[in-house]
């Protein structure tokens, strides 16, 4: 793409802005350290920067190389983990950081193509890890660039289309000052998160406002264009809790879904809301629990939104008459329940219920 007046001016007075702005500091921030900046960006991959801070200093702490990363045990990574959410990130960061350190002789890739082999990394990722620690020209592209270009050139190709998605990356490529790759890339993002935030963007104090095509339309809140809204799955979780001479029953999860990896209760799962005693009822429990269980708790409902789906659950405890006859489950003692890494969605209830 040709560089135009307006694309000149775009370019300039952002990086003005960033010269005479009060710059966030973050501690990944100027890091060149590229072990550190790919942990960043994979936290905050849908996570708020405020909780990544926390979750990135104690990564840091506990493994400051990619080595130590690459030889932890599984599950104390998971359990370093716990509580960001999405854990299939978690379950990337451990691959790739073994990738380095077994395949790759503990180098950190160091080209754009070269980083985006590593699981979990998409084009965004690896723009932002080989502009940020190796100053190469990769314009990011997120969704703060997104909405940026999308309403200072007024664009309304949706921004999730396949077309779309093209011409961004070019418009975002050809934006891009290589001579400042990295500060470039900094510069784009915090504007997009701090003045052409999604709601209530300071357009009055904006440096752009002149040639702001969204803004001289009257269109800042029509922009950017999405072609998909999401349509949210509801699911009812029913966790059973099952323990027997003070021990609890609980499973790897090894489904390739989001909590792959984690453990749980026995989960009995519902496409329609049932009541716990509908549960406790059921033919399906008495086949898992037996005859002569004792109904020990039954918790209030826990809800949680995640971006597809919508998730409403709650935890019996069940003391059992005799062991279950279950070969996929293992048992854990009840005061050794915390050591395992679990969903969010259940540690919430631990965290009330303090103790078994
Ligand atoms: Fe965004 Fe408003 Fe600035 Fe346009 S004028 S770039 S809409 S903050």
């Amino acid at each position: 793409m040709k560089k135009t007046n307006k694309r000149i001016f775009f370019t300039e007075n952002l990086l003005f802005w960033n010269a005479t702005r009060n710059a966030r500091t973050m501690p990944w921030k100027g890091e060149k350290d590229p072990y550190r900046i790919w942990l960043s960006e994979i936290i905050l991959q849908q996570t708020r920067v405020e909780q990544g801070l926390e979750y990135y200093n104690r990564f840091v702490y506990q493994y400051p190389t990619v080595s130590l990363l690459a030889a932890a045990h599984e599950n104390d990574v998971f359990k370093l983990w716990e509580g960001l959410g999405y854990y299939s990130r978690c379950r990337n960061l451990i691959a790739s950081a073994r990738y380095i350190a077994f395949d790759l002789g503990g180098f950190f890739p160091e080209s754009y193509d070269e980083i985006l082999k590593m699981k979990g990394v998409g084009p965004y990722t690896a723009a932002a890890i080989s502009s940020f620690a190796y100053n190469l020209p990769h314009a990011v592209v997120d969704g703060n660039v997104l909405r940026v270009l999308a309403r200072f050139f007024g664009i309304d190709t949706p921004i999730d289309s396949n077309e779309g998605k093209k011409y961004f990356t070019e418009l975002a490529q050809s934006l891009l000052d290589k001579g400042s790759p990295s500060l470039y890339n900094q510069a784009i993002m915090d504007f997009g998160a701090t003045v052409c935030k999604p709601q209530l963007p300071l357009c009055e104090s904006c440096v752009l406002q002149k040639e702001c095509d969204a803004f001289n339309t009257n269109r800042i809140n029509e922009l950017p264009v999405k072609e998909k809204k999401l349509k949210k799955r509801s699911r009812f979780f029913y966790y059973v809790i099952a323990e027997f001479e003070d021990k609890i029953y609980v499973r790897k999860r090894t489904e390739k879904d989001i909590w792959q990896s984690l453990f749980e209760f026995k989960l009995f799962e519902k496409e329609e809301k049932i009541t716990a005693e509908d549960l406790l009822d059921s033919a399906e429990l008495k086949s898992f629990a037996g005859q002569g269980f004792k109904v020990q708790s039954i918790s209030k409902f826990y809800k949680q939104q995640l971006t597809h789906q919508s998730i409403e659950g709650v935890f019996i405890h069940i003391v059992l008459a005799a062991p279950l006859a279950n070969d996929e489950m293992e048992t854990i003692e009840k005061d050794r329940i915390s050591t395992l890494a679990f969903p969010r969605f259940m540690t919430r209830f631990f965290e009330e219920r303090q103790s078994f």
